[in-house]
């Protein structure tokens, strides 16, 4: 037994926890959960908890259905307020093998640690920082019916609007507890819609990190008697939720897209990272936005549309907020980032991370040029002018974004066959089943006048 399990079963011990939580994630992004009483534990960091693949969406086909979670003793955490019942509980996040020990192919998190261990085979360790929107809801409401947000705030209200508010403060709080760092929280442009932004850490750990954030925020708003939604546009006419995510690359203590000489202060790593992003953007749409809901946010700003900021189009820029990258103004070198404007708050993390690291190591890798940023609001420009400019459209829903997904073979890389096929496939059914239905825009419009 190593030190960190040592540490585990201590902690246990000492806090007289009686139950420890081990949590992975499915290919889609849910959370997944086994407790187990701490005196299986010994034995569960040496064999791990088996169980069966085939019930987990995206794991296995059921004739090769035994896998088994192994629990990583650096993720353990103790949970100091949970369900409201007293004790504690603690966590732990799992990697998840076959019964031979090999890492498991469907496991989303050891997608994301082959994806670093490719990074650092380059010398690069990639930190990730998410700005992450949700809504609060009174009541998700009756099935299908419209819920009501908590309140009738915009950006950056702080007097009038107390649940969001002490709510904020509680989330704060209780993400602080559990060792996840907070840098900044707000009211987001829409009623009922809140933002709340991690403090920058190594990738894989930040995508632990949102996890345990989509359960903590859900069980602080339940213990208000509200509902927190991270469905990336729950509103017609308001704006939808994204995860705005700051990426970067270290090289030990460096910051690699730093290099004060540059006009723009930004090293041939940072421009060549951003062309990656850039040129294979449309690829990995479908992960980073992985629902047929996901493309009603990724939409345009027109004058049907006014109510987004949300990206559209495949172009860069500094301050510019249509673009999808967008290079942040910063001060200290090792703030050097950039920032990727598409994902939304119900992506699964592992995998966007995955894909946009890829992605940027790709066009390090094939020293990609960086095109001229966009200074415009792209959004005003005339399709002609857009061509013009060389600035593709993303995506403009889930059909076309699996489309594009089905041919890249840099995603198919980074994803491994079987998350690749299996994402393809559950992409297309679930495209087919919104297809299919005839929705209230269609009965509004036709039924009177045909
Ligand atoms: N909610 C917007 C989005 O969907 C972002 C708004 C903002 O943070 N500027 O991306
Ligand atoms: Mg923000
Ligand atoms: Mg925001
Ligand atoms: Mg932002």
């Amino acid at each position: 037994m190593d030190r960190q399990q040592e540490f585990v079963l201590r902690t246990l011990e000492e806090r007289d926890i009686r139950f420890v939580r081990l949590w992975f994630t499915d290919v889609l992004g849910t959370l997944k959960s086994v407790s187990v009483a701490p005196a299986e534990l010994e034995s569960a960091f040496e064999e791990g908890i088996g169980f069966d693949g085939s019930a987990i969406e995206g794991f296995a086909r059921v004739y090769e259905s035994d896998m088994v979670a192994m629990p990583d003793p650096t993720t353990f955490q103790v949970f100091p307020f949970e369900g409201g019942m007293s004790g504690e509980s603690a966590r732990m996040f799992c990697d998840i093998t076959l019964p031979d020990g090999s890492p498991s192919w469907a496991d989303p998190r050891h997608v994301l640690r082959r994806a670093l261990s490719r990074a650092a085979e380059k010398g690069f360790t990639f930190y990730t920082h998410p700005e992450i929107e949700f809504f609060l809801l009174e009541s998700l409401g009756e099935r299908g019916s419209l819920p009501t947000p908590v309140d009738t705030g915009g950006y950056f209200d702080h007097t009038t609007h107390a649940v969001a508010r002490d709510f904020r403060r509680q989330a704060v709080l209780a993400l602080e507890r559990i060792g996840i760092s907070v840098e900044f929280s707000h009211h987001e442009v829409a009623p009922g819609q809140q933002e709340i932004d991690l403090r920058y850490a190594d990738a894989l750990t930040t995508a632990d990190n949102i996890m345990t954030f989509r359960h903590v925020i859900k069980e602080v708003a339940l213990s208000h008697g509200v509902h927190a939604t991270f469905m990336p546009k729950p509103f017609t006419d308001q704006p939808g939720s994204g995860m705005h995510t700051h990426l970067s690359l270290f090289e030990g203590e460096r910051n690699a897209f730093h290099d004060a000489s540059d006009p723009m202060k930004l090293s041939k790593v940072g421009q060549a990272f951003i062309a990656g992003l850039l040129v294979h953007a449309r690829e990995y749409t479908a992960i980073t936005n992985q629902w047929v809901n996901s493309y009603k946010r990724l939409f345009p700003q027109t004058l049907a549309n006014r109510i987004t900021e949300s990206p559209a189009y495949v172009c860069w820029g500094h301050t510019n907020r249509s673009a999808l990258v967008r290079v942040p103004a910063y001060g200290k070198p090792n703030s050097a980032r950039v920032e990727v404007r598409s994902l939304d708050s119900a992506t699964n993390p592992y995998l966007a991370y995955a894909v946009m690291l890829g992605a940027g190591l790709r066009g390090i890798e094939q020293g990609y040029e960086l095109p001229p940023g966009a200074e415009d609001d792209v959004w005003a420009l005339t399709d002609g002018e857009r061509r013009a400019a060389g600035y593709e459209s993303l995506p403009e829903n889930l059909a076309q974004a699996v489309d594009v997904m089905a041919g890249s073979e840099l995603v198919a890389e980074v994803l491994g066959e079987h998350v690749f096929d299996f994402f393809l496939k559950n992409k297309r059914t679930e495209w087919e089943e919104y297809r299919r239905v005839v929705t209230p825009f269609e009965r509004e419009r036709y039924l009177g006048i045909m």
